[in-house]
C-alpha cells in the first residue's frame, strides 16, 4: 500500500459584521466578531483542504479557488472541500484520516466539535472517527491570543492499494 501525508495551515482575521463559521457551523463570538475572507472564511475547512492537496503535491486552495474569482464570493467552504475530495479520488487515492487543531481564544469550541466533525466527515464521505478536530487557545499570546484572528493546522493521510 502506498501512503501520502500532507499538512495545511490557514488564518483569517476576526472582524465585526461577519459570520463566524468553523467546520460548517455558525458560532457566536462574545464580541460579535466573525472571520473575514472572500469565501465564508471557514479556516478549519481551508486547512483540511490544503492538507489534502499537499498530500498529492497538487498546490494549494488559492490555485483552485482564487480569492479574486467572483464564483467563490461567499462560497460555502464545505462545497469547496467536496471538490478537493473529488480531485483526490480521481487520482485513485483514499483518505485514511485527517486531524486538525483550531487556535482560537474565544468562543469555546468544545460544545461544537462533534457537529464540526460530523459535517466535515459527511462531505468527505468518511466516518466522524476519521476526522479529528481539536481546539486550543493561544494563551492570549500572538495574533490568535489577541483575537485578531483564528488559525488552524491540519494533516491528512491518504492511501492507495
Ligand atoms: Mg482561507
Amino acid at each position: 500500500m502506498q501512503l501520502r501525508i500532507g499538512n495545511g495551515y490557514d488564518i483569517h482575521r476576526l472582524v465585526p459584521g461577519r459570520p463566524l463559521i468553523l467546520g460548517g457551523q455558525q458560532l457566536d463570538h462574545p464580541e460579535g466578531l466573525g472571520l473575514d475572507g472572500h469565501s465564508d472564511a471557514d479556516v478549519l475547512v481551508h486547512a483540511i483542504m490544503d492538507a489534502l492537496l499537499g498530500a498529492l503535491s497538487l498546490g494549494d486552495i488559492g490555485k483552485y479557488f482564487p480569492p479574486d474569482d467572483p464564483r467563490w464570493k461567499g462560497a460555502d467552504s464545505l462545497v469547496l472541500l467536496e471538490q478537493v475530495v473529488a480531485l483526490v479520488a480521481e487520482r485513485g487515492w483514499s483518505i485514511t484520516n485527517v486531524d486538525s487543531v483550531v487556535v482560537a481564544e474565544r468562543p469555546k469550541l468544545k460544545p461544537h466539535i462533534a457537529a464540526m466533525r460530523a459535517a466535515i466527515a459527511q462531505r468527505m464521505g468518511l466516518d466522524p472517527d476519521q476526522v479529528g478536530v481539536k481546539a486550543t487557545t493561544n494563551e492570549q499570546l500572538g495574533a490568535e491570543g489577541r483575537e485578531e484572528g483564528i488559525s488552524c493546522h491540519a494533516v491528512a493521510l491518504l492511501h492507495r492499494p
